[in-house]
Formats: structure tokens, C-alpha cells, sequence
């Protein structure tokens, strides 16, 4: 955890929800440590050719704007406006009813009225009703209107960075406005006179120059899957191919990358990796397109469009017919909301068909693009996999919607389907904390890095107290997931809020369950740790 001090959880909890006495627009941002993030580093910048690279920190009196910083901004927002309906309507459209102003996870866990979503929204949009309107130009306070200053581009800074862009506000908006779409161009300005943050920039500059945010390397990646291979044959007995950059496969599987590298993703990896060698799988890593995520998405549209592009450009390359995404968070959001305008139709691939039970994926005709976790459920539906749930017995399980495969794609189900089938006690948490309900980890959209440790735990509160309720209920020791940032913030956060709760991908929960052929007689799960044992003789 973080070297920045943190409070205890009993004291955190004390929340304080008293508004501050002066009014919004005259209360100044204070960039108190622990509550925002790193300015992205100025060889990051000039990597990617973005705007303003220098050395700055967001607690500097002295931001070294560009002179003509606040033309840039107005520009953009006009430009902004003009290209992007959503946004225009966005700016207009807010009626104040307050569905919203109690529904994000960074209010609930601090009580800073800023981040309720409703002015979170007025940011942005005092500036363009100053700039934008008649009422704002004429009546300017009185209009809610006012000018853009220095003060005012911290303020955007400091809470653009504390919105995950999870778009749980929106769910209970009956407008329909989406708080992450402004963030989205909110950052967007910001990144027009070179105000970012490191934790988003810095993986995409990475992305661009090794084809994923660690920047590993190809000779990298290929060492780490053998790694992951020989650990497969220690669990199992079975030595499971690595297949990288095959041209030819039928099919390109694309994950996040922190499922090559960092615990407890790797076993995520294992799980994609016994499962495809045990359906005989053809299909392939590949280096250059080793990244499912895309942190575009957190920096500006034509970043998101260049990222995404890649993976297309390999599978072209490579010849595949089609695409299989591993489990990843906002990859999916790309893909489903974007892709196809952006970068779609991907006509030159097929649409996907599974090889092992015929199953034509019609939701993925244009985007050619099918989440493991419908491939897996179609697997387990058609009878294709023998699965020994008991092995999972010393797991008592509740799942965690990912914000994006849940609100972006409506994927509840497929995911409950394997768990279901790979394991025997799994528990809900309550209704309103999951499905589109479900609330953010707290570390999304680039801010789960360690300097914003407190808004983290603070942000993560009440996904923590959900899954604290089913572990007094129900003794439950361990959550599934299928996000990449999730595996990695919510570890962290177990670790603080509830501690005795771990995490897991759903394919590594699948692959202890997996019963593969020619295995040996399995002791351990895939991390090593004992399996339960047997208090009956059943068979099979
Ligand atoms: S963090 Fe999520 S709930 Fe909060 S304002 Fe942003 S999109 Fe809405
Ligand atoms: S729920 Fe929608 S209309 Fe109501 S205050 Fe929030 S953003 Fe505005």
C-alpha cells in the first residue's frame, strides 16, 4: 500500500456530509495528499505528441499553462459542442432533481458536495452557460454562469480525476445523463493545455511503443506465459501449448495485460490457457496487440480510436477470423460503444462462430468481438467441459459487476453461469449494490494509483461494506470479478475495508474446477493453496 498516510478504517468511516459554509463556486480546491493523482510525466507527453510537456504537480501555485491557455479551452469546448450532440445535450438538459446527487461511490465514502454527480456536471457547465449562452453572458452568477480562471481549471482537475467514469449516476438519471461522457470531455480540455496525470498517460505511451501499458517486451511476454505454462504442468500434470503471433489461428485472444504480469490475474491467464488446450483451441497470443485495455478511453476520443485500432490492425495481420476478449473492464466499453463508429465496421473478419459448438455470436456481427464469458457459458451450455465444482469448496464466493462489462454491455449473466457451474456456494451481495447497480471499486479511470490512496478506500467504501455484508451473512472469503484494474483495486481494497477477502478472476475459479484430460489427481487449487478435503465419496 501506499507510503502516503492513510486513516484508519474505524476513522475514514466518519464522514462528514455538512456542506461547507461558503458557496460552491467560492470554495477553493485544496489537493490535500492521498486525494489526487501524479501529473503525467513530460517525456510521456512528448512521447504521444500531446500539448504543454513539462515538470509540474498539481500542488504547484504555478500550473505553466500556455499563454494562451483559456483560448485553447474555449476553443475546444466549442468545437466539443458542435461535434458531439450528447455533450451539447449534457450541458442543457439538467432539470436539478437530485436522483443523482446521492448515487457516487466518491460522494457516499466522502461527503465533498463536488462529487455529487450533479455538480460534478456544473463544473463544466458554469462555463458554458458563461461562454455558451445568452442568460450566462447577460446574467452571469445569477445565470449559474461563470468565468474560466486558473482557479477554476484546478477545480476541473482535482475532480475530474476523482470520477472512475463508471457511470452508475447515470443509471438512476432519468434524463439519461451521463456523467462519464462529461468527465470525458472534461479531461479531454484539460489535456489540450497538457493537465493529465501520469497513471493514464504514462500506459499509453507505453501501449504505443510495446503494445501494453507495463511496456514488456515480446521476449518478455513470451517468458512469462512459458512461466505460467510450467506452473499449469506443476498444478495439473498437463504441459499446455503457448501459441504467440501464430498467423493463421482462427481466432486472436486478447486480454489485459495485468493478467500476464500481476497476481492474482495470472491466474486468470492459467485459467484461459487450461481451457483453451482442453477444447483444442486454435488460436493465439500476440505480442504486439498485448493489451485488451485502453486508457484512451481516460485521455481523449482519438486516443481511445488509436488504441483500439491496433488490435484490429493485428488481427488483419495475422489473418484470424475473429477476436476472443479476456476479462477486461473498459476494453469492453471500447468495443460496444465505440468501436463501430470509431474504428468499425470490421468487415475483413468473420462473424464469430464457436468452433467447438457451432454457436453463431450474432451480438458480435459487426464488432467481431466475443467476451470469454460468453464463450465459456456457450461451452458449459452445450456440455463441452467436464467440471468438477467441489474443487472449489474451500471458496465461498460472491461476484463483483465489473462497472463496464455490467453497465456498458449488460453482461450479468454469463459470468453468474460459470461461476455457478465451477463452484458451490456463491452468495449475492444486496440487490442495489450489483448488476447495473453494481458500485465502482473506487480505482478506475487511471486513479488506482498509490497516491490517491485515500480517495481509493474512500471511493471503494461502499462496494467494501456490500461485500462485508455477505461475509457476516455468509462467511464469504473470496470475490470474483472479471475487470483487470478490479483484481488489482479491490485486493487493496479487502486488505483495508475487509480483510480475509480476496480476489479472483472468474476463469481461474473455472479452471479449478476444470477437469482436464490426462491431468493428475489435483491437491491444490491453481494458487497452490490445499484443496478441501472430501468428506463423501461421490464420483464424478
Ligand atoms: S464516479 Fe461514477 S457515479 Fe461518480 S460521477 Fe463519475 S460516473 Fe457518476
Ligand atoms: S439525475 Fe439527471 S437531471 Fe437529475 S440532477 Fe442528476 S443529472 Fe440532473
Amino acid at each position: 500500500m501506499s507510503s502516503i498516510k492513510i486513516l484508519k478504517p474505524d476513522e475514514l468511516i466518519r464522514i462528514g456530509y455538512e456542506p461547507p459554509r461558503t458557496a460552491w463556486m467560492d470554495t477553493p480546491v485544496d489537493f490535500r495528499p492521498g486525494t489526487w493523482s501524479y501529473s503525467a510525466a513530460a517525456k510521456n507527453l512528448t512521447y504521444l505528441d500531446l500539448p504543454n510537456p513539462r515538470a509540474w504537480q498539481p500542488y504547484d501555485e504555478n500550473w505553466k499553462l500556455p499563454e494562451n491557455w483559456k483560448q485553447i479551452i474555449l476553443d475546444g469546448m466549442r468545437e466539443r459542442l458542435e461535434k458531439y450532440r450528447s455533450f451539447k445535450l449534457f450541458m442543457d438538459l439538467c432539470v436539478r432533481c437530485g436522483a443523482c446527487a446521492d448515487k457516487c461511490h466518491f460522494y457516499i465514502g466522502g461527503g465533498d458536495p463536488k462529487n455529487m454527480p450533479v455538480l460534478r456536471a456544473e463544473l463544466l457547465r458554469s462555463v458554458y452557460r458563461r461562454y455558451f449562452t445568452e442568460s450566462g453572458r447577460r446574467f452571469g452568477r445569477l445565470a449559474g454562469a461563470r468565468d474560466l480562471t486558473v482557479d477554476v481549471l484546478k477545480e476541473w482537475f482535482y475532480y475530474f480525476y476523482q470520477c472512475t467514469e463508471c457511470r452508475r449516476c447515470s443509471v438512476f438519471c432519468p434524463y439519461g445523463i451521463d456523467q462519464a461522457e462529461i468527465t470525458m470531455i472534461g479531461r479531454e480540455l484539460l489535456n489540450l493545455v497538457g493537465c493529465n496525470i501520469n497513471w493514464v498517460i504514462e500506459p499509453v505511451a507505453n501501449c504505443f511503443r510495446t503494445g501494453n501499458h507495463l511496456g514488456i517486451q515480446p521476449g518478455g511476454i513470451k517468458d512469462m506465459l512459458e512461466f505460467l505454462a510450467d506452473d499449469i504442468e506443476d498444478r495439473t500434470g498437463v504441459r499446455v501449448d503457448v501459441p504467440l503471433n501464430r498467423k493463421g489461428a482462427e481466432i486472436l485472444f486478447v486480454a489485459p495485460s495485468g493478467d500476464f504480469f500481476a497476481d492474482p490475474g495470472t491466474y486468470t491467464c492459467m485459467g484461459y490457457m487450461m481451457l483453451f488446450h482442453e477444447i483444442g483451441l486454435n488460436y493465439t497470443f500476440s505480442t504486439y496487440a498485448s493489451e485488451g485495455g485502453n486508457f484512451g478511453l481516460f485521455t481523449s476520443h482519438e486516443l481511445i480510436k488509436r488504441l483500439n485500432a491496433k488490435i484490429y490492425a493485428e488481427a488483419k495481420r495475422l489473418g484470424v477470423k475473429w477476436i476472443l476478449g479476456g476479462e477486461c473492464g473498459h476494453m469492453w466499453r471500447v468495443l460496444h460503444e465505440y468501436m463501430d463508429t470509431m474504428n468499425g465496421p470490421a468487415d475483413f473478419l468473420q462473424e464469430p462462430v464457436s468452433p467447438i459448438t457451432g454457436t453463431r455470436f450474432e451480438n458480435a456481427r459487426s464488432t467481431k468481438m466475443v467476451h470469454i464469458t460468453e464463450f465459456t457459458s456457450d461451452l458449459i451450455r452445450n456440455g463441452k467441459l467436464k467440471l468438477d465444482p467441489r474443487r472449489n469448496d474451500h471458496l465461498r464466493l460472491t461476484f463483483h459487476d465489473s462497472c463496464n462489462p455490467a453497465r456498458a454491455m449488460g453482461l450479468f449473466e454469463e459470468p453468474r453461469y460459470v461461476i455457478r457451474h465451477a463452484a458451490r456456494y456463491f452468495y449475492e451481495m444486496p440487490e442495489d449494490t450489483i448488476r447495473e447497480k453494481t458500485f465502482c471499486c473506487g480505482g478506475g479511470a487511471g486513479l488506482g494509483n498509490d497516491e490517491n490512496i485515500e480517495m481509493r478506500m474512500r471511493g471503494g467504501m461502499p462496494r467494501a461494506m456490500a461485500v462485508r455484508h455477505v461475509k457476516e451473512r455468509h462467511d464469504v472469503n473470496r470475490m470474483a470479478c472479471i475487470c483487470a484494474i478490479d483484481r488489482s483495486t479491490l485486493s487493496a481494497l479487502m486488505d483495508y475495508w475487509v480483510p480475509g477477502v480476496t480476489v479472483m478472476g472468474v476463469h481461474e475459479l473455472l479452471s479449478n474446477a476444470l477437469v482436464m484430460k490426462g491431468e493428475k489427481e489435483r491437491t491444490t487449487d491453481l494458487r497452490g493453496e490445499p484443496l478441501k478435503e472430501r468428506t463423501d465419496d461421490e464420483t464424478l
